[in-house]
């Protein structure tokens, strides 16, 4: 882990343009043309490096994102997807079969929850859903047929920490895949460094960062990545969750400033945060050493990039919760709306939104209760302005005296 630099990784990754431009040249086509017979015939048989077939196996532009990626995470391959759900998705339809089980952190993606609660079982895959803070917990629900841990590094929404690093030895004793979804912590956690095999990514918040698509993508092992793209059993081209390329360029330009961003979101995050817990308030944040994880965290962190811009505070009431955030939108703090990585704080409570999939009482055994308001900071310049502006609105509507 000391000696990998994600950043340096991927400043030094650099492509050309066919005329020498500084961005790659977008490769808007489905399909390519052969010189010859043989040579399509290999490609369907194996892959061959720089040979493209059809853009929903591959395509040029796709590549250099996947390729962005891999320097990121430090995994030998990636995929591009058309959103989180799709990678996430293929991933775990990749790994499992009927009959197979999945041990799963109870506090993730409602998404990926539904996925695994509702959908799953339609193909014969049950998923066993535990508290990841206990890894007695999750070493109880293994048994012969599972065959995958899935977590998020960082979780939603009550910032919950998967110890990767422990999880990994659960998953080596029993010859299981252990997928973890860094979508909350690119930079802050290279999961890959920390024991993860499979690492997946909703693109759409932090890594794309300007909320103009969605996107996704899977990391890990040649071999594994390789088997997702099988023209004869990978999920990823037989489902078809392939990313837009024009779409894939764009991210990668995006990606040049994850750094700059998500030093700011953490920075923008601590000082809220801290500042907020100052004043009585109940705050989750993994950056604050009231956080029952923090030391776990601080662990696993690269700190120069912080804990991340996800912030989880709790209103009390509803109702409260409700015009807080109405309040704020109005004071310009930022807009009431889901999903995250934005350069405006985005705010929403998470038992009504990203959450509601998950039924209420189980809502309530994981101590998600109905005032939580998750906001995701953005990069504000001067975050003090913001952070009086939210103080404003908790008095306004008697959250805070
Ligand atoms: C948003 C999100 C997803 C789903 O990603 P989409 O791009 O919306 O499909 C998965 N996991 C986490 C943690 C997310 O925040």
């Amino acid at each position: 882990m000391a000696n990998y630099n994600p950043t340096q990784e991927m400043q030094d990754y650099h492509v050309f343009g066919e005329f020498g431009g500084v961005n790659p040249s977008i490769t808007d086509s489905a399909t390519f043309t052969f010189m010859t017979t043989e040579k399509m015939a290999q490609c369907f048989g194996e892959e061959v490096e720089g040979c493209f077939l059809y853009s929903r196996h591959m395509n040029p532009s796709n590549r250099f994102l996947a390729e962005q990626l891999m320097r990121m995470e430090g995994t030998e391959d990636a995929q591009v997807m058309g959103s989180g759900m799709g990678a996430i998705t293929s991933c775990l339809m990749q790994l499992a079969k009927s009959g197979d089980e999945i041990v799963s952190s109870r506090t993730i993606y409602g998404g990926s929850y539904a996925f695994m609660k509702n959908f799953l079982p339609k193909f014969g895959v049950k998923t066993h859903f535990v508290n990841i803070t206990s890894l007695e917990d999750v070493k109880a629900h293994i048994n012969k047929n599972t065959k995958v841990i899935y977590c998020e590094a960082i979780s939603n929404p009550l910032l919950e920490i998967a110890d990767i690093r422990e999880l990994r030895k659960i998953a080596d004793a029993h010859n299981i895949t252990l997928v973890v979804d860094n979508t909350f912590s690119p930079l802050c956690v290279s999961p890959k460094q920390l024991g993860a095999h499979v690492v997946v990514y909703s693109m759409t918040k932090f890594i794309n960062g300007t909320n103009d698509c969605v996107a996704g993508a899977v990391c890990g092992d040649h071999d594994f990545v390789m088997g997702m793209r099988s023209v004869v059993d990978g999920a990823a081209m037989l489902l078809g969750p392939t990313l837009d390329p024009l779409r894939a360029a764009s991210i990668l330009k995006n990606t040049r400033t994850l750094h700059l961003r998500m030093k700011k979101h953490s920075e923008n995050a601590m000082y809220v945060a801290e500042n907020l817990e100052k004043l009585g308030m109940k705050v989750f944040y993994p950056g604050l050493p009231s956080h029952p994880q923090h030391e776990l965290i601080k662990s696993m962190i690269n700190p120069e990039f912080g804990y991340s811009g996800i912030i989880t505070i709790d209103c009390k009431e509803k109702d409260k919760a409700e015009k807080f955030m109405m309040a704020m939108q109005e004071a310009k703090v930022g807009y009431f709306a889901v999903s995250l990585g934005f350069y405006k704080t985005l705010f929403s409570s998470p038992g009504s939104s990203t959450s509601s999939e998950i039924p209420q009482e189980e809502q309530d055994s994981m101590g998600m209760t109905p005032g939580l308001v998750r906001f995701s900071m953005g990069i504000d310049n001067d975050v003090k302005v913001s952070f009086d502006r939210i103080v404003e609105c908790l008095k306004k509507v008697g959250v805070i005296k």
